[in-house]
């Protein structure tokens, strides 16, 4: 697993202020994608366990961090690498809140049959799904690119067996894109 990206401190990528890691390789292929440059499961270095405890060090000395953001890429690609990493986050900063993103839908994700990545979804606390779709681009969205794309609350939805959006009115612009979303649910 390589990574393409680190971003010690965000804002926009998820509730709060994060760290962001983005990793390499994305075969979903959308068009218009502005990360193109991260399809290349070779782009970036090797994310080594070196590496990645030196990132959880650091973030671990952060007292202003909400949490970690996964990026990509589309990081269910390498989900089983992945899950090794997040587990290493959860045991190391019990308290931080890990956000996820793929070009899969949650639909997609908690029925694969792939080797680890329902067990990848289980480890996060919020997913934000769905390939990006050119002619639902909005710049207005908060940490979505596209209309399709859903903040979902992944371990209400697991309780519930169905996609439950988060409810904190700061994520969303307003009440039509909230109706909008829930359409698709
Ligand atoms: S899922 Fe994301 S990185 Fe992959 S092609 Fe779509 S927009 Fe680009």
């Amino acid at each position: 697993m390589n990574i393409c990206g680190y971003i010690p401190e965000s804002v926009n990528e998820g509730d709060g202020l994060r760290a962001v890691v983005f990793i390499s390789g994305c075969r979903h292929g959308c068009s218009g994608c502005f990360s193109r440059h991260t399809w290349s499961f070779q782009a970036g270095e090797r994310f080594t366990d070196k590496l990645q405890q030196q990132l959880i060090d650091e973030m671990m000395q952060n007292p202003l961090l909400d949490g970690l953001t996964i990026a990509g890429g589309d990081p269910f690609f390498s989900a089983i690498e992945v899950s090794g990493f997040v587990q290493q986050v959860r045991q190391q900063i019990p308290d931080f809140s890990i956000w996820i993103y793929s070009g899969y839908t949650w639909e997609q994700l908690i029925q694969s049959s792939v080797e680890g990545e329902v067990s990848l979804l289980h480890l996060c606390d919020v997913l934000i799904d769905g390939r990006f779709i050119e002619q639902q681009r909005d710049v207005s969205l908060r940490y979505r690119g596209s209309r399709n794309q859903r903040i979902i609350d992944i371990q209400q939805s697991i309780i519930q067996n169905k996609p439950v959006l988060c409810q904190s009115s700061d994520m969303y612009d307003n009440n039509a894109d909230i109706n909008a979303m829930t359409t698709l649910t």
